[in-house]
């Protein structure tokens, strides 16, 4: 067979332990016996980012910025034990986080569905997107323990002088208080990711907040989404798409009601805690797939997971060891299949869906990692190890793309 040809590099950016030793069997099993892979190769392993005193990952995002289109590993957040176990100069930051101030992206996190493993909300049939906002409220916010009686006020201070101030609470006894912001410029970003997203997988736009109670904060929201929506509405119409606005607990009762298959864009809180129940009650997280989207239009394809370290202290005392790859070679088809799409190369297009599609053959026939064997229903899975796993799905590809 010839393999298929791409034009333009995807950054690539490996990673850590038991997820980068599954990011070169994929690479080696799936990818490069059929792909002439084109990558331009960032290490974000966290050897690699202590020894450039993480300069490596700035300059991953700096590259994503210019090409448009990246593969990422799951990689360590240091913490104090990784500090002693690496031997960092420094405790840095979570490549994510770097990465995502970067390009001032979106995060959407989609589960890999297969009719086999049922979701616990019995009506849903096709995978729900959610997209965090990844910026301010709650988590930038400055707090105060009330120690007793006393006024409470807000205060703002314009640059050009003036002054607004309004009270919060005339405390008579102890209590406490908080302070948060967020800015239009990040939710105007936060709205073109999610509209370009939309567009992007065909799927209808949800947006939510409590605007009946928080008529400036959650109100102005909305107001960003419905003026950012008139740019792409056009776009949504040719398509057949709809995006709606609806109050979030009104947007909690249509999800569980509905059958999935749209993206629900949440403010920062309610999308912390809206993906872990959505994607709890679709099954397992190593199904759980995530790409960044920039405003501007540019993409970073990820595994939800981490670099799932227990299986890696076994693999190291040579144990066998059946972690699922099924995210991370999702990220590989994502990244490829949009090269493909942006390079106008319809054969790398299609091999990404046919890897898909092999991945959704192997399942099928009930040969999975150990994670899913109890989770299925109607076959009788074979539990093998990830080896075992990436051959089957060869096998497939290989029949897909007779070669
Ligand atoms: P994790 O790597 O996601 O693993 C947590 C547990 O979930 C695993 O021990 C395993 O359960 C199960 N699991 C996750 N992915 C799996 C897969 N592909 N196949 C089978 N089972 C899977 O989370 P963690 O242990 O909290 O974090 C480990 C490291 O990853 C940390 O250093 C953290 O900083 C990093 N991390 C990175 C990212 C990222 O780069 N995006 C995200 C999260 C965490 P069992 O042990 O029960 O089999
Ligand atoms: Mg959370």
């Amino acid at each position: 067979m010839k393999k298929i040809m791409m034009t333009t590099p995807v950054v690539e950016m490996d990673g850590d332990e038991m997820t980068r030793i599954l990011w070169k069997m994929i690479k080696d099993e799936l990818i490069l016996p059929f792909v002439e892979l084109k990558t331009e190769y960032y290490d974000l392993g966290l050897v690699k980012r202590d020894e450039t005193r993480d300069a490596i990952t700035t300059e991953a995002a700096e590259a994503t910025k210019r090409l448009g289109v990246a593969v990422k590993c799951a990689t360590i957040t240091p913490n104090a034990q990784r500090m002693t176990e690496y031997n960092l100069h420094e405790m840095w930051k979570s490549p994510n986080g770097t990465i995502r101030s970067i390009l001032d992206g979106t995060v959407f996190r989609t589960p890999i569905t297969i009719p086999s493993i049922k979701p616990a909300v019995k009506n849903w049939k096709k995978p729900i997107t959610i997209a965090r906002h990844a910026y301010g409220d709650v988590y930038k916010s400055v707090e105060i323990r009330v120690p007793g009686p006393g006024k409470a006020t807000l205060v703002y201070e314009g640059a050009d002088g003036k002054r607004e101030e309004v009270l919060v609470h005339e405390f008579k006894g102890e209590g406490v208080l908080q302070g948060m912001h967020n800015t239009d410029k990040s939710i105007r970003s936060f709205a073109h990711s999610c509209f370009k997203f939309a567009i992007d997988t065909k799927q209808d736009l949800w947006f939510s907040t409590k605007d009946t109670i928080s008529k400036k904060y959650d109100a102005q929201f909305r107001v960003i989404f419905d003026e950012v929506y008139e740019e792409y509405k056009a776009k949504f119409e040719e398509l057949g798409l709809t995006y709606f606005y609806t109050l979030i607990d009104d947007a909690v009762a249509r999800v569980i009601r509905s059958e999935g298959g749209y993206i629900w864009a949440c403010k920062n809180y309610d999308g912390d805690v809206m993906s872990d129940m959505v994607s709890t009650a679709f099954g397992s997280l190593a199904m759980m797939t995530s790409v960044l989207v920039s405003p501007d239009g540019k993409y970073e394809y990820e595994a939800a997971h981490g670099t799932v370290t227990r299986h890696y202290y076994k693999y190291l005392k040579g144990e066998e060891t059946s972690t699922n790859p099924m995210a991370t070679i999702f990220a590989w088809s994502g990244a490829l299949r949009k090269r493909g799409e942006l390079d106008k190369l319809p054969e790398l297009v299609r091999f990404a869906n046919e890897l898909e599609a092999a991945c959704f053959d192997t399942l099928g026939e009930g040969i999975v990692t150990k994670d899913l064997a109890g989770l299925m229903e109607g076959v009788a899975p074979q539990a093998v190890n990830s080896a075992d796993f990436l051959a089957a799905i060869r096998t497939r590809l290989e029949r897909r793309l007779e070669v």
